[in-house]
This record gives C-alpha cells, structure tokens and sequence, in this order.
C-alpha cells in the first residue's frame, strides 16, 4: 500500500495546483505544470507525471487524493 514517506502536501488555488516545498529541491511555491484533466484522473488513480518547473526533477504520481499526491518513491526523509 502506499506509504506517507511516498506523500506530499499539496495546495490548490482556483485550478493552479502548488507545492509550498518542492520535495527535490526545496523551492518555494512552486506551480505544478499539470493538466487539470491529469490532474482529475489522477485522483482516479491514473498515473502521471510532472517534470518540476525549479529543479527540473521528474515526479511520478500514482494517485492524488484531497491533500496529497502520492508518489511511487520516497519524497521525504
Ligand atoms: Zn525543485
């Protein structure tokens, strides 16, 4: 199953989608660069991808739910 280690807060405005920390990084209000339509099926639980905009870093997502978006590696320590 999935584990919190594997998770990531994220915040929604409107239908921009945020990170306040980047998990590779540690930027900043990061916008995510992710379709809304991604972005619905995902809290499906189709998988997709997001190449973060600061770092450039690759975030595989398995599923989002209300809060979190959940990876399939560890994003915190
Ligand atoms: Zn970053």
């Amino acid at each position: 199953m999935f584990q919190f280690s594997h998770s990531w807060p994220y915040e929604r405005m409107m239908n921009d989608i945020y990170f306040q920390e980047c998990p590779f990084c540690g930027a900043s209000s990061v916008l995510l660069p992710i379709k809304k339509e991604a972005f619905e099926n995902a809290k499906g639980g189709v998988k997709t991808f997001v190449i973060m905009p600061c770092c450039h870093e690759k975030l595989d997502i398995l599923q989002i739910d209300d809060d979190y978006i959940w990876s399939n590696e560890p994003l915190r320590k």
